[in-house]
């Protein structure tokens, strides 16, 4: 079997255009799907996968760690980068997705099989609408505990937030009274029986993040995300030292020498490896064994495209220490017309069962996501009240 073309198919999706990719063997019928989406990276991603195929192209696809060791390792500048290694990781999905359609079988059954009957999901505010997620100012307290309870309505028994504002690295006590607020009105709405996320976009200082780890600490939040930037590591571990709260991470880290410093460092109780950006199903894999050894739990970063959903899926499936998975519906109306999968989603508690289709069990329907072609995506910029840049 060999691997006859790599390419890709970027389609609009309002916030960000997933980029899918589409590897076709020499065996009549036989393709695979990935998806390596990267928000106001997409041509970049588009030219990366273009000059990845070079050496893919001839190959036998079933390889995969062969193939995976030489994208990472050949070309001299391995792929420890967010682009590359988001190339890689839509390649490497592809690659699972031809591997399982070839035995027959999901690819949850090539790990060792089930470990679990179910998946949960959990979704964002507003089901990942853009307005409702990111666009809810925080002093408006009463509207996140209506979005909290439209959220359980859909089924959700757990949901993520982001109630912690834009700011500078040191903020009086304003912001915190805020934050403070909407998770109470949150709590107050849904109750002590489903799960709350806060994620604060790696928006504060490492100060500050502790002090919002902190005021949040008595609304035992299901986990607190990304308190400050992925670089100050020593901060993050700083505030999961001081909260009783598990601290997730991991979104932007896209190598396995990443997380074993995450690790090491004991900075988080759970790790967010984004399976579409560190090096896919492979290396995803690998960095869940090694937090696995750590007593860390994993759930995988996910508000992009379908594909991305699919594959946390399957990973969930096989691995242990996984623990939810994120997933977005209400991005954009015609999600489901672009993909279709095997899985069988219980609306009452959002819990995913196995489906019997082979590899990732997902079917691209081509002429659909030619109805919505690249869009370049709306800039995202924040500054604070004197014009400095902030985080968003
Ligand atoms: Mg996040």
């Amino acid at each position: 079997m060999k691997i006859v073309s790599v390419e890709t198919r970027v389609c609009h999706a309002r916030m960000r255009n997933w980029v899918f990719v589409k590897i076709t063997t020499d065996q009549p019928g036989l393709i695979g799907w990935g998806e390596a989406t990267l928000e106001w990276h997409t041509r970049s991603i588009v030219g990366a996968i273009e000059d990845l195929s070079v050496l893919l192209v001839g190959e036998d696809p079933r390889r995969i760690e062969y193939l995976w060791q030489m994208m990472y390792r050949q070309h001299f500048w391995h792929s420890n980068g967010i682009v590359r290694a988001t190339a890689v990781a839509g390649i490497d999905l592809a690659l699972w997705d031809i591997l399982g359609k070839s035995l027959g079988v999901p690819c949850h059954e090539l790990w060792g099989g089930r470990v679990r009957d179910y998946v949960r999901l959990y979704c964002h505010l507003g089901g990942g609408k853009m307005e409702d997620f990111y666009g809810t100012p925080v002093d408006e307290a009463k509207r996140f505990g209506e979005l909290a309870r439209q959220a359980v309505e859909a089924g959700f028994t757990a949901f993520k937030s982001m109630p912690v504002p834009e700011q500078m690295p040191i903020e009086g006590v304003r912001p915190v009274k805020a934050a403070e607020a909407c998770v109470a009105a949150m709590r107050e709405a849904v109750g002590d029986g489903v799960d709350i996320m806060v994620d604060c976009h790696a928006r504060p200082s490492p100060q500050m993040g502790l002090v919002f780890a902190k005021a949040l600490e008595p609304y035992n939040l299901y986990f607190f995300e990304e308190p400050c930037w992925p670089e100050h590591m020593d901060g993050i571990a700083a505030v999961q030292r001081a909260v009783k709260t598990p601290i997730a991470t991991g979104e932007r880290l896209c190598s396995q020498f990443a997380f074993k410093e995450l690790l090491e460092k004991r900075a988080a109780s759970i790790i967010q490896p984004d399976i579409t950006h560190c090096g896919g199903l492979s290396e995803t894999r690998r960095v869940a064994a090694m937090a696995n050894a750590y007593g860390v739990a994993v759930a995988p970063h996910n508000p992009q495209g379908p594909v991305s959903t699919a594959a946390s899926i399957e990973f969930g499936l096989a691995t242990p220490n996984y623990l939810i998975c994120e997933a977005v519906h209400q991005d954009v109306p015609w999600r489901d017309d672009i993909v279709s999968w095997g899985f069988r989603v219980e609306k009452n508690g959002r819990r995913v069962y196995p489906g019997t289709r082979a590899g990732l069990g997902v079917e691209i329907n081509e002429a659909e996501i030619a109805k919505h072609p690249f869009e370049q995506e709306l800039p995202r910029r924040s500054f604070a009240p004197d014009g400095s840049v902030v985080d968003w």
